[in-house]
Formats: C-alpha cells, structure tokens, sequence
C-alpha cells in the first residue's frame, strides 16, 4: 500500500468523528499549517505538517484549507423527462393542481421514468452524480419513487447501481415508496411488504427503505407497516415525514430507530423535542425552500434543542433542481439559520449517519480519505461561497477525482 502525504495545508478543518448533536455541531478541530498521511483508502495520521511522518509520496496542495468530502443523504438522482414546462407555468402563477390535471407534475415524471429503459436512467444519473461530486459530495444517496408499478422502481435501483459502477465515489441506494395508487391502496401496501421489499434485500437492490407519510401520501398506519417489513427483511429505514402536515410521521421514525427523518418543514415544537431526544437524524432540504418559496425546516430550532441535524440536496426535477452538494450547505446557512460550522458538520458526520455509515465525514486516523482542498485558504468560504464551486480537489479513497490546476 502506498503512503502519500499531503501537505501545503493552511488549514485542516473537521468535526469530531460520529453524529453531532445540538452544540457539539459547532465543535470543530482546526489545524493551521497540517499535514495528512493517506495508506491506501484510509487516513492514518492528521496533524500538524512540522511533525508528519516520512511518506513515499508527497503532495503540494498549495496552501489551501482542506475540509471532509460532503456526504449527501438525500437526493432522487434518477429520473427521466423534464419539468421545465412546469417551472416556467408556476413561476407565471398556474397553481400545481392545473399542472397535474394538464398531465405535468410528478405523474409527468413517473411516466417518462417508468417508459425509460435501465440504461437510459443510468446515462442520465451518472452526469448528475458527477456534477454533485464536484461541488464536494464524496457519498450521495440515491432513492427510487418514480415507478408506476414495482418494475420500473426496480429498473430505478438498477439504473443507480449501474451508474455507481461508473462512478468513483459511493452511491448509497433507497427503495422509496412514494406515490399510493389511486384505488387499491390496501391490496398496494401489502405487496410493497411482501413482494417488493423482499425482492429488493434479497437483490441487494437497496440498503434502505424510506415512505412518504403525508396526508396526500402514505398514512402513518401504512408507513409502520412497511417499516416493519423493511425491519424484517435487514433494511434500514427512513422517512419523509412533516412535508406540509405534521401527522405524526417524525413521531413514528423515532419510536422505530430510523435512521433519518426528512423534509420537517411543518415540524412543531412536539416534534423537535422527540428528534431532540431520539437518535434518529433530522434531515433539512434547504433546496425546497428555495426552488418552491415554501417554508423552511426549523433546523435552527432543532439543534437548539439538541437533534443531530443533516442537510441534503433533495435533488429532483420537481421541487429541487440543486445539483450541488456544497450549494445545499450555503443555503442551510442562508435559509435555515445554520452556522457555517453547524452546516459543515450537517453535512459530513451527520448526513454520514443518516445513511447508517460511521466511517466517514470526519479526518481522523482509520476514516475513509474522502476529502476536499478548497480554491481559499480559509474553509469559511465552503459555506460563504455562491454560483462558483469553492471546491478545486475532490479525493476519494485517497484519491484525486477532481483537481483544478492553481
Ligand atoms: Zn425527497
């Protein structure tokens, strides 16, 4: 295994290893002058570049602040068609029930995506993982949720690994059940439990099963079934939960251990306190908030209260056309009263263990080597910086996937 040492760090910026809650967000350690010694895929060493160990290699990043690889933890990368006839229709003021009555909205997208092959999906995915990649994200999370039936959601985990396996980065993949059909709801939740969920960990299609519980969506009945299923079948859960009704979703995530709750724009004060005392995450999606004018998630509040809070893109064609992993932190600062180091940690360790990985997201010896050189000497421009990417080098496993000369 080869040792390569990379130095000309101003500064060497991370939380502190696992989830993060309430204050210890903004605990982060900060190295002036540092150095990094990389075995193989792992860190072995951090620390100050006047006591680094000799290496066979050694790398010059150029006096640049170098911060943990961003872990998105929510994004429906995978889609085919379009909405841009529905974003120029609302922004002219059509309200979204015209659009879908004219065929367009999210059934649009289910159409096309359902219509589209495999590797069509996967041709389409991988520039967007790509594109999240070099805004920072070094682990993206991918869910299915636009099938019509259980075939195209299984073509959407399909086309997600087959874009993985082009993609230097780890993609993390959830089954996501989404869209209820428009009669035989019961006969629908019964086969998700016992034949789309089995068929999927007996694949090892996905490694987790997240439901949409919303009064339009998916009751909380019917979510705690299908949480059960995945439970017996080993796959982890999650929710998105308090999109626009609080209807006990979060409340439900908690009881059972999720590993993440999110959207939580209609979160109150009985539902911060149980993310404040639960281990599951509370994932914000700041992007919603900007691309559809609704309200923001109360992550200032929950962190007050002490939650572990994560930020992700929600990358989708309808309500979050982000594709930038380090845009999604500036805008939880922006947006949702984050610090830049709460976002930082939001978005490493947290967003970390919102997808049930406890290596990674912090630059400490044994972690992973997904890490990030800046274009600044000073990190704060991670959060400050919008409509350029602050990212000049994205490395993975050690090593470089992206570099901009200097
Ligand atoms: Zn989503």
């Amino acid at each position: 295994m080869t040792d390569t040492l990379y130095t000309g760090i101003s500064l060497l910026v991370t939380p502190h290893p696992g989830p993060q809650r309430g204050r210890a967000m903004r605990e982060l350690t900060v190295l002036e002058d540092a150095a990094l010694l990389v075995s193989g895929e792992r860190i072995r060493w951090v620390g100050h570049r006047a006591d680094a160990p000799g290496a066979a290699n050694e790398r010059d990043l150029g006096g640049v602040a170098v911060v943990p690889g961003l872990v998105d933890p929510h994004t429906h990368a995978v889609w085919a068609g379009d909405r841009l006839a529905d974003f120029e229709a609302r922004v002219e003021g059509v309200p979204y029930e015209t659009l879908l009555a004219r065929g367009g909205g999210i059934r649009s997208t289910m159409r096309a995506t359902a219509a589209a092959s495999e590797e069509e999906l996967a041709r389409l995915a991988l520039p967007r993982l790509e594109a999240l990649q070099h805004s920072g994200a070094t682990t993206i999370e991918v869910k299915s949720g636009y099938g019509l039936d259980f075939d195209a959601e299984l073509r959407m985990l399909q086309a997600a690994y087959f874009a993985e396996t082009e993609f230097v980065g780890d993609v993390v993949r959830t089954l996501l059940v989404h869209v209820p059909p428009t009669e035989g709801r019961a006969e629908y939740v019964r086969a998700v439990c016992e034949e789309l969920i089995p068929e999927v960990a007996e694949d090892n299609l996905a490694q987790a099963v997240d439901v949409f519980c919303e009064k339009e969506a998916f009751s909380v009945a019917e979510t705690r079934a299908i949480l059960e299923a995945a439970r017996v079948y080993g796959l982890a859960t999650k929710l998105h939960a308090d999109q626009f009704h609080a209807i006990g979703g979060t409340e439900l995530a908690c009881e059972v251990g999720a590993l993440s709750v999110d959207h939580l724009e209609a979160s109150g004060p009985a539902q911060i306190a149980a993310l404040a005392a639960s281990s599951t995450v509370a994932t914000v999606l700041p992007g919603v908030t900007l691309h559809l004018g609704l309200p923001t998630a109360p992550a200032r509040a929950l962190v007050d209260a002490g939650a572990c809070v994560a930020v992700g893109t929600d990358l989708n064609p309808g309500s979050s056309p982000v594709f930038s992993s380090q845009l999604a932190l500036a805008l939880a600062v922006r947006l949702c009263g984050l610090t830049p180091a709460e976002a930082l940690t939001a978005c490493t360790v947290n967003a970390a263990a919102a997808l049930g990985l406890s290596d990674r997201g912090a630059l400490v010896p044994g972690a992973r080597a997904d890490f990030l050189a800046l274009h600044s000497a000073d990190w704060r421009d991670l959060a400050y910086t919008l409509g350029v990417s602050p990212v000049r080098g994205v490395y993975v496993g050690g090593q470089p996937v992206k570099e901009t000369p200097l």
